[in-house]
């Protein structure tokens, strides 16, 4: 360094907080309930090639892209992680957390166990919560209401067996129970990382 000239500043950076777990278990929701507690919180925007569901609108939800787009953005390197889940892709774009992290805000990002996995060896700073289900039983109760197909719920509850059995991965373990519980838990967690 010159002498007389200042440190360069550093650059700020948010905590990225990452909600995963078992699909099902109301990670969505819990997402939505933080946001609204803590209005400086960005929430990340997937990517999908997933169809959309009833109600759910581009560029909120998810952004719907097709295969070709999906394969185009992992070939540029546009993506912090991405997973293949039940026949389709699923990723953070970097787009989408980029700048609420450099200008110091916390983001958090709702995704699924494999993606979890890649956050922590790509951005090893990243704060990591499984959310629980109360029981097992819970769970499957929850994915036999959702309005799939029989076959897509058998695959899901497959899924969820696998996934329930990655929770010692993670940093912190809150059980969804109660909603409001889980959700001042987690915010409790972010504060304690900031
Ligand atoms: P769904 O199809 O029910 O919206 O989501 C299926 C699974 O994909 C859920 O576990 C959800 O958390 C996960 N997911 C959503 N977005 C992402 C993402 O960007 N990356 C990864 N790895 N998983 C995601």
């Amino acid at each position: 360094m010159t002498p007389g000239a200042s440190p360069a500043p550093v650059e700020a950076r948010g905590t990225l907080l990452v909600v995963s777990g078992p699909g099902g278990v109301g990670k969505g929701t819990v997402v939505r309930r933080l946001a609204r507690r803590r209005p400086d919180l960005a929430v990340s925007v997937s990517a999908t090639t997933r169809p959309p569901r009833l109600g759910e609108v581009d560029g909120v939800d998810y952004h719907f892209l097709t295969d070709a787009q999906f394969t185009r953005l992992v070939a540029e390197d546009g993506f912090l992680e991405w997973a293949e889940f039940n026949g389709a892709r699923y990723g953070t774009p970097w787009s989408s957390i980029r700048a609420p992290l450099a200008a110091g805000r916390p983001v958090v990002l709702e995704i699924d166990i494999q993606g979890a996995r890649q956050v922590r060896a790509t951005y090893p700073e990243a704060v990591l919560v499984f959310l629980a289900p109360p029981s097992p039983a819970a769970l499957e109760v929850r994915l036999r209401n959702r309005g799939d197909s029989a076959e897509a719920i058998e695959r899901r509850l497959d899924i969820a067996r696998w996934e329930l059995a990655q929770a010692g991965d993670f940093d912190h373990v809150v059980v969804n129970d109660d909603l409001e519980q889980a959700v001042a838990a987690i915010d409790r967690i972010l504060a304690r990382s900031a």
